[in-house]
Order: structure tokens, then C-alpha cells, then sequence
């Protein structure tokens, strides 16, 4: 009795059943108006859940789309102001009040390649 574990088989099936469960979530955060608000916020819940448990790193769209602090969905018309400075888009969440900065700005080749160290 029991389950198997630690078997290689077993843990590439996971990680297939994990990417494609996050693909199909992220369908559903790149057209936010076609669903409701609660499906929004629980879908970039899971897809955060999901990719921190099996190590998949996100699409950068995806994590554009998705709160660094509270895991809600960054919704572009709610919850979220978005401001430009210095070439970087700003957008700070407003339900937790985490900023997020993307790309351009002065500084723009050191983040990527800070970014890149990282990986
Ligand atoms: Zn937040």
C-alpha cells in the first residue's frame, strides 16, 4: 500500500500535469473580461502555487499579470495603478501596496542582467 515515490516516471508525469495546468490557467488570466473577478484572483493563486511547487518558471506576461505580494490578479482598469517614470512602467497594487517596476528606465541593461544572474 502506499504511493510511489521519488520515481522518475512518476515525477516527469507531475511536471507535465503542472505545465499544463498552468498554461491552461494562464488563458484564463489573458482575457481577465471574459471571466469574474473571484476566478481571476483564485487563478493567479494557483498558477503562483503551482510554479513554486514545481520549480516552473512563469511567462514574464504572466507575472505582469499577477501580484508580487498579495498573489491577486493585477487587474489594468482595478485594483492597480499604473504610472510611468523614467521609460520603467510602475504598477503598484493597491490592495497590498506592493510596486512592481518593468522595463526600460536608465538603469534597464543592470536589472536585466541582474535578472539573468538570478536564473
Ligand atoms: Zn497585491
Amino acid at each position: 500500500m502506499g504511493r510511489k515515490r521519488g520515481s522518475k516516471k512518476v515525477k516527469k508525469m507531475r511536471l507535465e500535469n503542472s505545465k499544463f495546468a498552468i498554461n491552461e490557467l494562464q488563458k484564463i488570466l489573458v482575457e481577465p473580461h471574459n471571466h469574474s473577478e473571484q476566478l481571476l484572483n483564485s487563478t493567479s493563486l494557483h498558477i503562483r502555487k503551482q510554479s513554486m511547487k514545481s520549480k516552473i518558471s512563469l511567462d514574464k506576461s504572466t507575472k505582469l499579470l499577477i501580484c508580487k505580494g498579495c498573489f491577486r490578479a493585477l487587474l489594468p482598469y482595478k485594483d492597480t495603478r499604473v504610472r510611468v517614470r523614467d521609460g520603467m512602467l510602475i504598477t503598484t497594487c493597491l490592495k497590498c501596496g506592493t510596486i512592481h517596476r518593468n522595463g526600460g528606465g536608465p538603469k534597464f541593461h543592470k536589472i536585466k542582467r541582474k535578472e539573468q544572474l538570478e536564473k
